[in-house]
């Protein structure tokens, strides 16, 4: 079809589309959608991340928000077209609400809508300071007393949080929480960033030391400031921590280090947090309206119990309090589990001259980093990609807009190619005794990462050490920990002077029970994973992330965190729904879906 000819059919939708919405007739809206059809909306409409699967739920949909959302001008994006491919239709789309500006994606199929992705873009009348905008800096003129924009920032460090109450206070200074933080400044939300590490970046800088980022520079890139084109396309943990503290600090964020948040205590009366913070040896007490938590997806271990811990001589510990390899030479080494800390910790000992055993406990998926980049992330997320006009910004849409009840399709044909070209390497692990699985469905790395958060190891070495027998194999649940090693629930015996447990994170709710109770966090629920039913996702299906970057069934708390491109992403949309809240504009959330497990 010519670029004019699908333009000319989106188009031709988009405005019965939206003259049905301008007129209220939903069934009319509706119709122009295909029977099995979905909308996923970051905002726009439900003040939520929610998708809408079906007609049915698209009309429930429209009947609760419609009349508050007064949405219009449906067009193609400026400087877009249309494409079609395959039957179906694709368009990158503008519109607007009574109080912001949209960007989407529609997908067409025989001139009706399959997907329709809608995101929040800006708040009308609080638009960031950028472009035509961006400010002067320099202040032109004269005037008596007038402070330096170095003094403005050193009196804003003394007042925010003593003499002035931020409006949201952001526990854990990560990543996540830095990515929020810098969103919050530009659209003026007055924030602090609670972390107890010394520096930003520590997160990172305090992991085992062989560590690397595991997803392309592509992928990775921080809100407002990209990596330069020389960046290292995997970079090494140390200089991602010291990118984080250059961030932090030139995007001028609130950033308490040295502080550990004690309790959190939310007032439903006066709608206001109680948080008790120790900043470096004092306790200060903020009052913000709303709190986030940024603590890590990634963060809080889960540590296992098995009898006889408490016997064992040498060195213990979860995989994210693994020092290195370095005072292990010439010892032998037990690494229960057999994820991504576990290979890239099991390779390093190795590299050290460490006897190590991985214990396998369970099957894992294992995607060769080389293949994924290529067949997995390719088209969004690399150099080829970036040639050929993509950008950050859409790749990340162009993700999004795939709903989640249906992205284990588009995924599973991918896996199978990585099996096809692999498969003399998985013949390999296969006859290494390594027990391999590619996700419930087949659909592989992506989905698990979404539905379990774990499960998966992203191939850069390991597993040839693994096929060579470097690194020993064992399979099994531990039966118990002896003075001098590990006993497996078959009897084996593994000696160890020391033992990693790479026994993964725990959901982040978690955090929610240390900090302000196990009411709040048993209320909110499970974070993460979609209720896929799948193993480590139980049913039933939510349809989008649990409790992540959205409203929760507490008021006024969040969650945010992620790998660095939902920390990315989804920083706008949560720090749109929090500016909208201190400007008190109207925020009717649609589809919070109830609690079904605790954690
Ligand atoms: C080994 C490993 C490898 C990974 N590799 C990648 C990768 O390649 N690419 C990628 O995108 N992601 C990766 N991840 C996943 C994820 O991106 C990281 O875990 C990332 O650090 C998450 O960022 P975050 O800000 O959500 O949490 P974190 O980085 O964990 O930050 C949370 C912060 O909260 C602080 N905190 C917690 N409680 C308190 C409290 N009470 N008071 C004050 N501060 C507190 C902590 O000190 C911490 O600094 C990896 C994770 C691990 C464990």
């Amino acid at each position: 079809m010519l670029d004019t000819t699908a333009n000319a059919e989106v188009q031709g939708v988009l405005d019965t589309f939206g003259a049905a919405l301008e007129r209220g007739d939903i069934d009319a809206a509706v119709a122009c959608f295909q029977d099995d059809c979905y909308w996923r909306d970051l905002v726009t409409f439900t003040w939520n991340i929610h998708t809408s699967e079906g007609k049915a739920a698209i009309g429930g949909m429209l009947r609760s928000q419609l009349a508050a959302t007064k949405p219009s001008g449906w067009t193609i994006a400026e400087g877009e077209t249309a494409s079609e491919d395959g039957g179906v239709t694709t368009a990158w789309i503008e519109f607007e609400t009574g109080v912001a500006r949209g960007y989407g994606l529609i997908r067409l199929i025989g001139g009706k809508i399959w997907t329709l992705l809608t995101t929040m873009v800006e708040l009308k009348g609080h638009e960031e300071h950028k472009g035509f905008t961006r400010p002067l800096g320099a202040k032109h003129g004269a005037g008596k007393h007038r402070l330096t924009w170095k003094e403005e920032r050193e009196a804003e460090a003394r007042d925010l949080g003593y003499t002035k109450q931020p409006y949201v206070v952001i526990v854990g200074g990560g990543q996540g929480g830095i990515a929020l933080g810098a969103r919050l400044r530009q659209l003026g939300v007055p924030s602090i960033i609670i972390e107890k590490n010394e520096r930003p970046g520590d997160s990172w800088r305090n992991r085992y030391k062989s560590l690397c980022l595991h997803d392309p520079v592509w992928y990775d890139h921080l809100p407002y400031i990209k990596f330069p084109e020389n960046w290292p396309v995997f970079a090494p943990k140390d200089k991602v921590g010291d990118w984080l503290e250059m961030y932090t600090k030139v995007m001028e964020l609130n950033y308490w280090s040295k502080t550990t948040c004690k309790s959190a205590k939310y007032d439903e009366q006066s709608g206001e947090w109680t948080i008790v913070v120790d900043r470096d040896g004092q306790e200060v007490v903020l009052k913000p309206k709303q709190l986030v938590l940024a603590t890590g997806m990634s963060g809080k271990a889960n540590l296992p119990t098995y009898p006889g811990m408490e016997t064992f001589k040498g060195d213990q510990h979860h995989s994210s309090r693994h020092p290195g390899p370095d005072a292990y030479r010439g010892k032998k080494a037990v690494v229960i589990g057999s994820n991504n800390s576990a290979h890239d910790i099991c390779a390093a000992l190795w590299e050290n001259d460490v006897d190590v055993t991985m214990v396998q406990r369970s099957s894992t998926h294992i995607v060769k980093s080389d293949t994924l980049m290529d067949i997995g992330l390719g088209a969004l997320y690399s150099e080829q990609a970036v040639r050929s006009g993509m950008t950050t910004e859409k790749a990340d849409l162009i993700f999004a807009s795939l709903p989640y009840k249906i992205l284990h399709e588009f995924q599973i044909p991918l896996y199978e190619k990585m099996r096809e070209v692999d498969a003399e390497f998985y013949a390999g692990l296969e006859k290494a005794g390594f027990w391999l699985d590619w996700g419930a469905d087949g659909s592989g790395l992506f989905m698990k990462y979404l539905r379990r958060g774990s499960g998966y190891y992203i191939d850069v070495g390991a597993s040839q050490l693994i096929i060579d027998g470097k690194i020993k194999l064992a399979h099994g649940n531990v039966k118990e920990i002896v003075p001098d090693g590990v006993v497996l629930q078959d009897g084996t015996k593994l000696e160890a002077d020391v033992i990693v447990y790479a026994t993964g994170y725990g959901s982040m709710n978690g955090w929610a029970a240390d900090l302000i109770g196990k009411d709040v966090a048993d209320k909110v629920g499970k974070c993460w994973g979609l209720g896929s039913d799948t193993p480590k996702d139980p049913g039933p299906w939510v349809g989008e992330q649990r409790n992540m970057w959205k409203p929760t069934k507490q008021e006024a708390l969040w969650f945010h965190g992620g790998n660095l491109h939902q920390s990315r992403h989804y920083s706008q949309f949560l720090s749109l729904q929090l500016k909208a809240r201190m400007e008190g504009l109207d925020t009717p959330v649609y589809g919070v879906p109830e609690t079904h497990h605790l954690g």
